[in-house]
């Protein structure tokens, strides 16, 4: 089990200054702050308010609801931290969602391709019937 420390701050420190497994909180900027926990070097932002996160202080160690997902990095890690664990999330929905992108472009390339088939076998028929025309004519 991964452990994730916090650090209340005033300010939220800068990138550099941050280490791993630390989530930095500013109360006075509603907002938390720490590097993504699969060691990417990502910093998240999670800012606090009734429509973004909640942070639970329980004396000793944190809780962020909802769960984090890092859609927008190249790790997508999906985890939430409970009290001061990082528990894994499942990527199943994102990989739905991606799959079903996917096959979504498939369907429509194929069908692209089955256009241009015809356009194809379409003009070499045109094509055709203007050789043989051409030919008829000239004897
Ligand atoms: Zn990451």
């Amino acid at each position: 089990m991964k452990i994730i420390d916090h650090e209340f701050v005033e300010f939220i420190p800068e990138h550099e200054d941050m280490e791993d497994g630390v989530i930095y909180i500013s109360l006075d900027y509603d907002t938390a702050v720490h590097n993504c926990v699969c060691g990417c070097d990502q910093q998240v932002v999670t800012p606090l308010s009734p429509t973004d996160w909640k942070l639970t202080y329980n004396g000793e160690s944190v809780s962020l609801y909802p769960s984090i997902g890092n859609w927008e990095f190249d790790c997508k890690s999906h985890y939430w931290v409970k009290e001061g664990e990082v528990i894994w999330a499942e990527r199943w929905s994102e990989q739905r969602v991606h799959s079903g992108r996917e096959a979504d472009q498939k369907t429509k390339s194929h069908h692209f391709e089955q256009k241009n088939d015809e356009n194809r076998e379409k003009l070499f028929h045109k094509f055709k019937t203007f050789l043989v025309t051409l030919f008829k004519e000239q004897n």
